[in-house]
């Protein structure tokens, strides 16, 4: 992957699509050379970092469309090569023609990920900062722009990169006394061993127990409404996204699939599935709607438990029995337009006793819809608190280099506490300490395998 970094790369690293600018980027030893077969009037100097106005202009294309140059002379660029990137009105078929000059003038068209491959290749960042760009790229909410930033700007790096040094230099006093095993010279005493490696242990231990894993920011939060039929889910539904997916109607039974759509609430965007109302199935295909409807239940992040005020008041039954076993969920109060104020609070203060937040709701006019998204505003914003305090932004690769860390760590710690002598099997430790390095240098990139190249930089996009 990424082998021929003496090519010169091309790509458009703007969004496809009308916008009011594209830019083109181009790496590689004749970027400069080949951004000048388009650009007029070449610039007098072509020093450092610069900008110049002009004119792009090819063959194929009668007039001259307004641009600017951003010429970087290697190795002040984001790739470390000579960059230049052309900044033009973002028309498709303006950038399609100006991409075509560029393949003709001698560039190749970027892999995904390839420009920042070649920064990872000349050492301008670790993998895991690479990582970062690309889920800075993706980032879809806060909690996920956080993660990602932190990724970035090298909290793993720094965390793992402390103990990586110390096991390094533990190694070194293991690997020394290997060949002075006959030789009552003692490079390390055993409690001087034990100690160190329990304080790396436990180190690591404490990086791992702060992980936060990225997949699960990575999806967007699922809010399913669940509740009977008829309690007003799909007119919910339409009230919360502004849409008018969801049929609404007195006839019970009317949603079958589970509809999805975007929420915008402070903080990211959320999704809200709407299925069918649980209650006695009538037929089979009542049956498998109410299935999918548990299953989009069992899977979202937050059930609404909708009820139908009138109806719960109505009933001699205690709305307590209504509510699923569930961790997470908000009980919604509809059609409270049904009720007197008085036994709106009856039954919101008989809810909130039972430890599930309430919010009271009309669907049908709108009351207290403001409130329940603020309600799951305040929910999922204590996920990103989560993320920017006291934990550390990881993928499963991330996770998976650290477990087999402390794996081989522990492996160490334990033939170090059986013998007394470090020298007597310091062969063994080192191969364990070796591992155990070997696995945290695979998080920044030290050692790198084709394949896992592969994976990371599968996730950027062309452009980037
Ligand atoms: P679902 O089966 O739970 O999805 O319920 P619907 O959204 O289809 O609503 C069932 C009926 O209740 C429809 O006739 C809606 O107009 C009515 N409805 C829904 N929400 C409210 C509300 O807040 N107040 C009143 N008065 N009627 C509502």
């Amino acid at each position: 992957m990424f082998a021929h970094v003496e090519d010169t790369i091309v790509a458009l690293s703007s969004a496809a699509g009308m916008s009011p600018r594209g830019v083109i980027r181009l790496s590689g030893p004749r970027a400069i050379e080949i951004a000048l077969a388009v650009f007029v009037p070449p610039p007098e100097t072509l020093t450092g970092f610069r900008r110049h106005l002009g004119v792009a202009r090819w063959e194929a294309e009668g007039v001259d469309i307004p641009a600017e140059l951003y010429v970087f002379r290697a190795p002040r660029s984001y790739t470390r090569q000579e960059m230049a990137e052309l900044h033009t009105i973002g028309s498709p078929p303006v950038l399609a023609g100006l991409l075509d000059a560029f393949l003709a003038a001698g560039a190749r068209l970027a892999e995904p990920g390839e420009f920042t491959g070649r920064a990872f290749l000349a050492g301008a960042m670790d993998l895991a900062a690479a990582e970062g760009v690309a889920a800075m790229i993706h980032a879809g909410s806060d909690a996920q722009l956080r993660a990602a930033e932190q990724l970035l700007h090298g909290t793993l790096t720094r965390e793992t990169g402390r103990w990586h040094g110390r096991l390094v230099d533990l190694l070194a006093l293991v690997e020394a006394s290997i060949d002075f095993v006959d030789e009552p010279i003692e490079f390390i005493a055993p409690a001087q061993a034990a100690d160190e490696i329990a304080s790396i242990l436990d180190g690591l231990a404490e990086i791992r127990s702060r992980a936060c894993p990225m997949e699960r920011l990575d999806s967007r939060r699922r809010v399913a409404l669940l509740g009977r039929p008829n309690v007003g889910k799909s007119t919910l539904f339409n009230r919360l996204t502004g849409l008018d997916r969801a049929i609404c109607s007195p006839v019970p039974g009317t949603t079958r699939d589970v509809i999805a759509a975007p929420l915008a609430l402070a903080g990211g965007e959320l999704w809200l599935l709407d299925s069918a109302g649980i209650g006695e199935a009538v037929g089979e295909i009542d049956r498998l709607a109410q299935e999918f409807a548990r299953d989009a239940a069992r899977t979202a992040d937050l059930i609404l438990y909708v009820i139908d005020a009138e109806e719960a008041i109505a009933s001699s039954e205690d709305v307590a029995s209504w509510l699923p076993d569930a961790t997470r969920v908000v009980c919604v109060v509809n059609k409270v337009d049904r009720i007197t104020p008085e036994s709106a609070s009856f039954l919101s203060d008989r809810i909130s006793a039972l430890g599930v937040p309430v919010v009271l709701v009309s669907a049908a006019t709108g009351s207290g819809c403001v409130a329940l998204l603020e309600k799951l505003s305040s929910i999922f914003e204590q996920d990103v608190e989560t993320v920017s305090r006291a934990s550390i932004a990881m993928n499963a690769r991330h996770r998976a280099a650290l477990d087999g860390a402390i794996s081989a760590c522990s492996r160490a710690r334990s033939l170090i506490e059986q013998h007394p002598r470090v020298a007597e099997v310091a062969e063994l430790i080192a191969l364990e300490l070796r591992e155990a390095a070997y696995h945290l240098g695979t998080i920044v990139g030290h050692v790198v395998t084709e394949e896992v190249l592969g994976r990371v930089f599968s996730r950027f996009c062309i452009g980037k």
